[in-house]
Parts: structure tokens; C-alpha cells; sequence
């Protein structure tokens, strides 16, 4: 048997609650960290992601010019051939034929050398893109790092005021009726961390329901334990 009265109980339970309410706001603090983590990183992934596609791109960009050169090149060599065909010929038409052969593959290498330039002008430019956006991947990097660090010193820093919370939330127990205690703890864990609610103007601060005046005589007998028929949190007024 408790030797508090009701009165003093719900002092108690009230002071407990200011407790409560902190541990309650610190660890949600706490387990909102790793998804404030996972948030940055992921948005540091993306733009790392972007670094990869110019990467490929620049990469895809040197194999086409490649493709181009050896194109060229063997147009070149069949030119070469040609040329020294030439002068073998026997009819003049045929002469003629081979000369505007001739004519047009120098005409299409001409047209695959313009498209060579076309594309180291772009790899270039590439490139510039590439080493500024590496440059300020670098510093992105370093700010992550410096963000993430600043949640995790958090972290610890919540962590020892959860330990002293606790401490003095254990100092507070052994006085508490085993039954009332629990029943707290049950309403404290159903009702986002708020157990023991105060009436103001017949109003439950809980819920912010209505409670009749008859429910508040019987809060202010101090003969049981009232709680409130909405929400089910405990009740108490401030004399
Ligand atoms: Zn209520």
C-alpha cells in the first residue's frame, strides 16, 4: 500500500510527465536522425550520379571519334589504292570513273574530318564540365561529411540527456503505486508521450475536448483516478 494520497500522486505524475515529455521530444529528435542522414547522402549519391554520366559520356565521345579516324583511315587507304590504279587503265571512260570514285571518297573523308573536329570540340568542352562539376563534387563531399558529423554529435549529445532524464525519472518511480504507475506508462506510450492532462476553461489540454463539471467534482475529490472519456489520458486540475 502506497502511503501517498491521490493528491500527491498526481503531483507526482505531473512531474514525471515534464520528464516524460522531454525524453519523449529528444528521442524523436533521435530516430529522426539516420532519415535526416539518409536524405543528405542520397541527394550527395545524385549528384555523384551526374559526375558518372558525363564520365560515360566524354567516354562514348572518344570511341565515336575512334570509329570516325579508323573510317577515315581506310578511306584513305582505298584512295591510295585507287590512285595507283589509275594510270593502268585502258579506256578513257573508265579513267573517268575512277577519278570521280576518287573524287568522292576524298569528298566523304573531308566530310568525316569536319565530323572529328566536331567531336573533339565536344569532348573539350566535356572535359571543362567535367573537372568543374569534379571540383564542386569534392566540396560537396566535404560538406556532407561536416553535416552528417553535426547530426551524429547530436545524437550523443541527446543520448546523455536521455541518460540523465532517465535518472531522474527513476528517482521519481519508487513512490508511485505500482498500478497508477503503469497505467501511466500504458496511457504514456498509446498517447504520443502525454499521460496526465490538465483541465483549463472544462477543457482537457490533451484532446482539447470538452469535460463536464461533474467529471471535474470528481478529479477535485481525490477518490480515484479520472481520466478523460475521449482521449483517456489522466485528468487533474490546478487548485
Ligand atoms: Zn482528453
Amino acid at each position: 500500500m502506497s502511503v501517498l494520497n491521490l493528491k500527491d500522486h498526481l503531483n507526482i505524475l505531473t512531474q514525471l510527465q515534464e520528464l516524460d515529455s522531454e525524453i519523449y521530444h529528444f528521442k524523436a529528435q533521435k530516430n529522426s536522425a539516420p532519415v535526416q542522414i539518409e536524405a543528405l547522402k542520397t541527394a550527395f549519391e545524385q549528384k555523384k550520379q551526374k559526375l558518372t554520366e558525363l564520365d560515360k559520356e566524354a567516354l562514348e565521345l572518344t570511341k565515336q571519334k575512334k570509329d570516325k579516324e579508323m573510317e577515315m583511315g581506310s578511306k584513305e587507304e582505298a584512295i591510295k589504292k585507287l590512285q595507283s590504279q589509275l594510270y593502268q587503265l585502258k579506256t578513257n571512260n573508265e579513267y573517268k570513273i575512277m577519278l570521280k570514285q576518287i573524287d568522292d571518297s576524298k569528298a566523304d573523308n573531308s566530310f568525316i574530318e569536319d565530323k572529328i573536329l566536331e567531336i573533339m570540340e565536344k569532348i573539350d568542352n566535356l572535359k571543362n564540365t567535367v573537372e568543374s562539376e569534379r571540383k564542386l563534387l569534392a566540396q560537396e563531399e566535404i560538406v556532407f561529411n561536416q553535416e552528417k558529423a553535426k547530426i551524429e554529435n547530436t545524437v550523443k549529445e541527446i543520448e546523455q540527456k536521455l541518460t540523465q532524464l532517465e535518472t531522474q525519472r527513476e528517482q521519481l518511480t519508487p513512490g508511485i503505486d505500482k498500478k497508477i504507475l503503469s497505467q501511466y506508462n500504458k496511457i504514456l506510450s498509446n498517447r504520443n508521450g502525454l499521460a496526465i492532462a490538465t483541465v483549463t476553461n472544462n477543457s482537457c489540454q490533451g484532446c482539447h475536448m470538452f469535460v463536464p463539471p461533474q467529471v471535474i467534482n470528481l478529479i477535485k475529490m481525490y477518490e480515484r483516478i479520472i481520466t478523460c472519456e475521449v482521449c483517456n489520458r489522466i485528468l487533474y486540475t490546478e487548485d
